[in-house]
């Protein structure tokens, strides 16, 4: 994260988002919750970040604080990263409760700029906590699939599905429509104080569930380390 901040040419960056962690920092594949202050001059990177692995005594959700093990600001696979000067200022203030749609609050606020912005792509990065309920999550397994994953079905059976509690912080980075760099168009991670966090898909108690979020428009989008090659597998 101090090289994409170095990228941005915004060294002191405050990044938060959703990616996955660095295997060969952590020795294994997990989630990564970014929440980082990248090095600037004459200071050291703080690194609040969170991760969520499968716990291989139980095989439930192992949630840690980076920090407490590991010191570097890497990650790995991907990211989806939102880069800010980190400065008080004014921000999108969103509460919603009750969910009477298929669709999540992060696909709402994403379809909702798509609608109204027909010619544009717009990105939003930020944060929103899920109050009351529960929400669907995955983890990704510690070992990396050991044969092709070639389908969304493949995906699925791969990562492990769990069902967890607010109140749950979640990160979200997200892009009204790709503007032809082969975006993920959305991305959530979130993470708790009560040990669950991981891949944020949308709540499963659309009767009594309660958000409420900051978010602000990026200026610019950078697509860092494209791959030469794609594919739609996975992205939801
Ligand atoms: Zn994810």
């Amino acid at each position: 994260m101090n090289a994409v901040a170095k990228a941005l040419e915004l060294p002191g960056a405050f990044i938060l988002g959703a990616g996955a962690v660095s295997s060969k920092s952590v020795g294994m594949n997990a989630e990564l919750m970014p929440l980082v202050v990248t090095a600037s001059e004459g200071k050291l990177a703080v690194n609040g970040s969170y991760l969520a692995s499968i716990n291989p005594a139980d095989g439930k959700c192992l949630q840690e604080k980076y920090s407490d093990k590991y010191r570097d600001c890497d990650f790995g696979l991907l990211g989806n990263l939102y880069a800010c000067e980190g400065k008080p200022g004014k921000v999108l203030e969103v509460k919603a409760s009750r969910r009477t749609g298929e669709y999540s609050l992060v696909t709402c606020l994403r379809k909702t700029l798509e609608n109204h912005y027909s010619d544009k792509s717009l990105a939003l990065g930020g944060t929103f906590i899920i109050q009351k309920g529960k929400a669907k999550i995955h983890i990704m397994p510690r070992e990396f699939s050991s044969c092709p994953l070639n389908s969304n079905e493949d995906v699925n059976n791969w990562l492990k599905h769990f069902i967890v509690s607010a109140p749950l912080i979640c990160q979200s980075v997200l892009v009204s429509r790709d503007p032809d760099l082969d975006l993920r168009v959305e991305h959530t991670h979130c993470f708790s104080h009560h040990g669950e966090g991981g891949h944020y898909y949308i709540d499963t108690t659309p009767d009594i569930v309660e958000y409420v979020g900051y978010f602000l428009p990026a200026e610019f989008v950078y697509r860092i380390d494209r791959p030469e090659m794609t594919h739609k597998t996975g992205r939801d």
